[in-house]
């Protein structure tokens, strides 16, 4: 089994066996960074609809070809949605650690993965797989970690 071949953020030196590593990411920040998302999007379907009651509705009806009636049934949601929404950023990183190197605290209150737990491609697949199930995964750089830890076969 190939090793895992990265460097440890902390004390920079490199992390030669999987059962030396730990990744970890800031799981608070992560929340925070997704409520924030959430917020804005909300804010900004908010003036999208605002629009549509106001002035902006009339372009929309020139440009489209919609009726009013058509509008406030939400036929036209699709096309209002996009305009409205931004995307997710990931902005919080996955870290790699040396398993001396990741301190109490964020082992405590972070989301640390053992390194043997995600040294083969099959592992990586299924915390893949749970983590999409994180309200927070999204607010994450998860793909860059995997990419970062593995040769990915061509799909
Ligand atoms: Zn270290």
């Amino acid at each position: 089994m190939r090793q895992p071949n990265v460097l440890c953020d902390r004390c920079g030196q490199p992390i030669e066996r999987w059962r030396e590593l730990v990744v970890w990411c800031d799981s608070t920040k992560a929340q925070d960074a997704m409520r924030q998302y959430r917020r804005m999007e909300q804010e900004q379907e908010r003036v999208a609809e605002e629009s549509l009651k106001t002035g902006g509705a009339d372009e929309w009806l020139a440009c489209s070809g919609a009726t009013f009636a058509e509008l406030e049934r939400g036929k036209w949601a699709g096309f209002v949605r996009p305009l409205a929404s931004v995307p997710v950023v990931k902005t919080v990183s996955w870290r790699t650690f040396h398993f001396d190197c990741i301190t109490d605290e964020e082992w405590e209150w972070g989301y640390p993965i053992e390194g043997t737990r995600i040294n083969t491609l099959g592992k990586a697949l299924a915390w893949t797989l749970h983590l999409q199930g994180k309200t927070w995964y999204e607010a994450t750089d998860w793909e860059n970690l995997v990419r970062k830890l593995f040769t990915l076969p061509n799909p």
